[in-house]
């Protein structure tokens, strides 16, 4: 799949694939493997990294990730636990993540003079990826094929260039991936605001506006409440729409905590994931020497986005037991005190017929009623949810029925109990916290003025699926990327590689290759920088940045390695200098001298940060929580001074003859767009990505048979769309279910289709067709 080659001067376009040049690898297919981690994660976890690494580099950086005085993992965002293994504090994936990011391979310009931005593309992901760092600052000039070297100065004062050169701040944009560092994150944000727009689209807009949404609707605060200590001693933990053994490893470790301490564990999602099934320690010698612990009590195979109809049902069946016994299901006391909507909520739920709403599920009854049971005689209680949950059209209306179930059983603002979104990247929730967001906060802009001297914008800006249509029609001409792959993380390859390509200037600060840099506006600039396993040295002082976790705590990150290269920069001082360059000293900010000392990045935070006072000093060590008005049952910033139950309107899929419904998820040797490798050993599948998971039964009705070659179509709005040649793999699925990875099928999630309260793109359900290959 390719854009076209244009000639003449002014609509010149690269002829740059979005794919890669499409190639089987060789797949092999096992049995999944259904205990994660335990010995087989030791051994890939050393293979990973010795071989991107080396042993002694490795070996130094794996014993300081995730320790109190060492640098956070730059995978997901899982809270380190106060109790700290000295010697490994890190799960395979983390260690996969550093040996990404730490590798030995190294390229610069004379590669780049060699391989044009064309050739390039035609490499996967995965081998793009390979490449390794980027070691200086490049420039992709216009008509041209080639990154060529640029100095940093020259490119500082091209970017002001083009951003002087807008009619409208709001021509240009600024996204932010969920890598970055409180620090760089806040400074980048008030540069846009600077600049004069608050078109902030970030990550979380992709991943999980819509928990943010939902929570804030109904309890006041976008984030989750309960603790890893909540998680430990909880009496039922429910994990939604969610791979913890493959996107948060160290999760399971909490999970067999909870079940240690006789918690029971209830995995609601389509696919039975191994991580669920059992979990083998490594830190524990009894389970590595043992059988593992088995992790879910029970597993409910929900259909695709049928999980609002089982919340439904349960809530339904809970409401008659509490009838039953006497008011003794659901926390009344708890409901009169601190909850508005509970009449409304019954009337609804009375209306829905639960044999309706069983068939919706695909799930057994007597399932469903041990888990009804459970929750009825329960009363800690903690809802972990993440993707499964959070992108599909009806999100925020699917996660505000679990917080009504929460809130039913009073399992809010008490220990032991609370809501967990399980955040993707490892500072994603700590962007937001500082200031990356599309809308406007009075209080913040008002602590901007007040701190930083200057009057920030007051109109909303835009977020991910508005840049993407801004830029497809012309309207914004230049986009700043700090880290990520907007390309591949985002709806509709297609559409947004042309609107990116519309772009006057694109501009990536990124530690390695990624086809963001190969889809690229008429100019594009390439800024490298720092992984956070590098130690970064400013004036004689090493500096260190913080970091917010998927619970809300903030800590240090001080890295250790020395740099890929001399020539690469921190991102704080990119930003900086970016922001300095712009205003040339005529700004009351002063940019330059943030360039080089955090700590004055750090006092603007304490001081125009809500929650982060003295953050510098209060993130050594375990760090401290942002204040949380949920865990406190303060809901004074609610309508009533009370949290919300809502009733929540049930949506159908409508899926058409023929149509299977997709959802996208990621392997084993992935993180994000990111890809580390070519297995999924939890699934079975090696050596290949290029696969679609289906139901046998699906697969006899369309006469399809193991390792059949097939193109997959979506359509909407009478646009078709198609990602070419996936290899069928049978697979324990709902029947009319069909999974997929991502990125590679995000070429059929329309860009037009999204959660109409939070515009979260609905990558989880996707109605599409199969057509078999001959
Ligand atoms: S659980 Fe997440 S944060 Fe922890 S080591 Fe693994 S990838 Fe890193």
């Amino acid at each position: 799949m390719s854009t076209n080659a244009k000639t003449s001067e002014k609509t010149f376009k690269r002829n740059v694939s979005l794919t890669g040049k499409i190639k089987f690898t060789g797949i092999k297919l096992k049995d999944p493997i259904r205990t994660a981690a335990g010995l087989l994660g030791i051994k890939e976890t050393l293979r990973h990294t010795f071989k991107e690494m080396g042993i002694v580099r490795s070996t130094r950086a794996l014993l300081d990730m995730n320790q109190p005085d060492g640098f956070r993992c730059p995978s997901c965002a899982w809270p380190v636990p106060k109790e700290t293994s000295k010697i490994a504090e890190y799960c395979e994936n983390g260690a996969k993540a550093l040996a990404d990011e730490a590798t030995i391979q190294h390229i610069g310009a004379s590669f780049f003079a060699t391989h044009s931005v064309e050739e390039l593309s035609q490499l996967s992901d995965y081998e793009l990826n390979k490449l390794g760092r980027i070691t200086e600052p490049l420039v992709l000039r216009p008509g041209k094929l080639h990154y060529e070297p640029i100095a940093w100065q020259e490119a500082y004062e091209l970017i002001a260039e083009e951003l002087h050169k807008l009619k409208d701040p709001n021509e240009a944009c600024f996204y932010t991936s969920g890598r970055s560092s409180n620090e760089a994150a806040f400074l980048y944000g008030i540069f846009a605001r600077a600049f004069g727009t608050n078109n902030m689209p970030d990550c979380s807009n992709l991943c999980h506006e819509s928990s943010g949404v939902a929570l804030k609707n109904t309890l006041g605060i976008g984030k989750g409440s309960a603790t890893v200590e909540d998680l430990h001693k909880a009496e039922v933990v429910l994990t939604v729409g969610h791979n913890p053994g493959t996107n948060h490893p160290r999760m399971l470790s909490a999970f067999s905590e909870c079940k240690k301490n006789g918690g029971k564990i209830i995995s609601i999602n389509p696919l039975e994931e191994s991580g669920l099934v059992k979990f083998k320690n490594p830190q524990k010698v009894s389970d590595m020497l043992g059988s593992g612990t088995a992790i879910a009590d029970i597993h409910l195979p929900v259909k695709i986005n049928g999980d609002m109809a089982l919340m439904k049902l349960i809530l339904k069946k809970l409401a008659a037991l509490d009838k039953e016994r006497a008011g003794n299901v659901f926390d009344h006391e708890f409901l009169k005190r601190y909850a508005d909507g509970y009449t409304e909520l019954m009337n609804d739920l009375a209306n829905y017929d639960e044999a309706d709403l069983l068939a919706r599920t695909g799930i057994l009854e007597e399932e469903i009623d041990k888990v009804v049971e459970l929750l009825a005689s329960k009363s800690k209680i903690v809802v972990c949810w993440a993707m499964g949950l959070t992108q599909h059209k009806n999100a925020v209306e699917t996660i505000q029925e679990f917080v009504n179930l929460l809130l039913l059983k009073g399992a809010i603002g008490k220990p032991f109990t609370g809501t967990f979104p399980v955040r993707g990247h490892s500072n994603v929730q700590g962007d937001r916290s500082v200031g990356i967001m599309h809308f406007v906060n009075e209080e913040f802009n008002r602590r901007i003025k007040k701190h930083m001297g200057f009057d920030p914008p007051v109109e909303h800006g835009h977020n991910a699926i508005n840049t993407i249509k801004s830029m497809y029609e012309g309207k914004s001409k230049v986009f700043l990327c700090l880290g990520g792959n907007f390309l591949m993380a985002a709806p509709d390859t297609e559409y947004t590689a042309e609107g990116i390509q519309n772009c006057a200037l694109t501009v990536q600060v990124s530690t390695k290759l990624n086809r963001s840099h190969l889809v690229t506006g008429k100019t594009a600039l390439l800024l490298p920088t720092y992984g956070r396993s590098e130690k970064d040295i400013k004036m004689g002082k090493t500096q260190f940045l913080t970091m917010e976790s998927s619970t809300g705590k903030i800590r240090q990150s001080r890295g250790l390695l020395k740099p890929a290269s001399g020539n690469i920069k921190s991102e704080p001082e990119i930003i900086a200098s970016m922001a300095h360059a712009y205003f040339k000293g005529g700004h009351p900010v002063d940019w330059e001298a943030m360039a080089n000392d955090y700590d004055l990045i750090r006092k603007y935070i304490d001081k125009t940060v809500k929650g982060f006072e003295n953050t510098g000093e209060r993130s050594k060590g375990f760090g401290y929580y942002l204040p949380n008005n949920s865990r406190e049952s303060d809901f004074s910033m609610m309508p009533n001074a009370k949290a919300k139950l809502t009733v929540n309107r049930l949506s159908e899929t409508n899926l058409k003859e023929g149509e299977l419904l997709l959802t996208t998820f990621r392997s084993h040797d992935q993180f994000n767009t990111t890809i580390y490798g070519l297995d999924d050993r939890y699934r079975g599948v090696y050596n290949e990505r290029r696969v679609v998971f289906m139901n046998e039964e699906d697969m006899l009705e369309r006469n399809l048979k193991k390792m059949d070659v097939v193109n997959l179509h979506s359509e909407y709005g009478g646009k078709k769309r198609t990602a070419e040649q996936f290899l069928v793999v049978p697979y324990n699925i709902p029947k009319s279910n069909i999974g997929a990875y991502f990125p590679e099928t995000n070429l059929l999630v329309p860009c037009d289709q999204y959660d109409p309260h939070s515009e979260q793109p609905m990558s989880k359900s996707i109605r599409i067709t199969v057509e078999k290959i001959h």
